[in-house]
């Protein structure tokens, strides 16, 4: 199959081509990220991104914080958050990206992601509390910064308190799906998640769907579909950890089969090592989840 590389892919848009380095998957402390929302445009600049998205988790804080700094710095920061969502007994993430952050969809969308975030935090203690630790609620919420602490935040804790050498093993032990269960229900389904984005006029992408490895490539197919037949618009081409070949040629096919737009970014989380920006390479039949925006709008 002929690919073209982005990086070097004329796009017309407003009559300019440009050759762009993007990234439209990245996290800040607004959410389980480890930089600043500054730090990361900072970041993204040092490493030559040009199309820039914060897609925290269930927030628009992030991006809010980061937006002086993207404008100082010339970089394209477009909108954008990641959702979480469910389909079956998986956890399934919604990247929603470019839409008009003061609509009402979209902001009551984050309230009821949130207060589902905080009952979940109840209850994650309430299961973690079954299995034999006691009084793990006030002491996560100390490694989530006042936000909602998500299993992340209480598996700092636990080994903090020394119940386990380490995250993996908090995982492994206490915090698995298998061990949790009923903890993801309480999402907002894929339909809505999509129509939330699309009322504030964004796009709606499935993000690394590749990611959880108890996900056969059937099921995966299957996933892709309920999201297209839900209006969804686009996949994400290329993510963390979706970047072996073999993956690659797989979701490529997938895109194209339901016609879907490409997007792509790194998912980064961490304060280290790690470029931004990703080279996506699009299958032919796949146009960039960008071809249609105003980029110039966005500097
Ligand atoms: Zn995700
Ligand atoms: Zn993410």
């Amino acid at each position: 199959m002929h690919k073209i590389v982005v990086r070097t892919l004329k796009c017309q848009i407003s009559g300019k081509s440009l050759d762009m380095k993007v990234d439209l998957h990245t996290h800040t402390t607004a959410s389980d990220g480890q930089l600043a929302p500054e730090a990361l445009v900072a970041k993204a600049v040092k490493d030559k991104v040009e199309l820039l998205a914060i897609t925290d988790h269930d927030t628009l804080n992030g991006y809010h914080r980061a937006l002086d700094v993207a404008k100082q710095s010339g970089i394209r920061l477009v909108s954008g958050i990641e959702f979480s969502s469910y389909w079956l007994a998986y956890s399934v993430h919604i990247v929603g990206l470019n839409f008009d952050v003061e609509h009402s969809a979209i902001k009551n969308g984050i309230e009821a992601q949130q207060q589902q975030r905080w009952l979940r935090a109840k209850k994650i203690a309430q299961l973690l509390e079954e299995q034999g630790i006691a009084g793990t609620e006030e002491g996560a919420l100390r490694f989530s910064g006042g936000h909602p602490p998500g299993r992340p935040h209480f598996a700092r804790f636990m080994v903090e308190q020394k119940v386990v050498p380490d995250m993996n093993s908090a995982f492994k032990r206490y915090l698995s799906d298998l061990k949790m269960k009923g903890l993801i229900e309480g999402w907002a389904s894929i339909p809505e998640v999509i129509d939330w984005i699309h009322q504030a006029g964004g796009v709606a992408v499935l993000a690394h769907p590749t990611q959880n490895k108890k996900m056969k490539w059937k099921q995966i197919r299957r996933l892709a579909r309920v999201f297209k037949d839900a209006g969804g618009d686009a996949i994400e081409l290329i993510t963390n950890d979706q970047v072996q070949p073999d993956i690659r040629r797989r979701v490529d096919k997938l895109v194209v089969d339901y016609a879907m737009q490409g997007s792509g970014g790194s998912d980064y989380h961490g304060a280290g090592g790690g470029e931004l920006g990703r080279d996506i390479e699009f299958p032919v039949g796949c146009e960039p989840v960008w071809a249609n925006w105003s980029l110039t709008a966005l500097t």
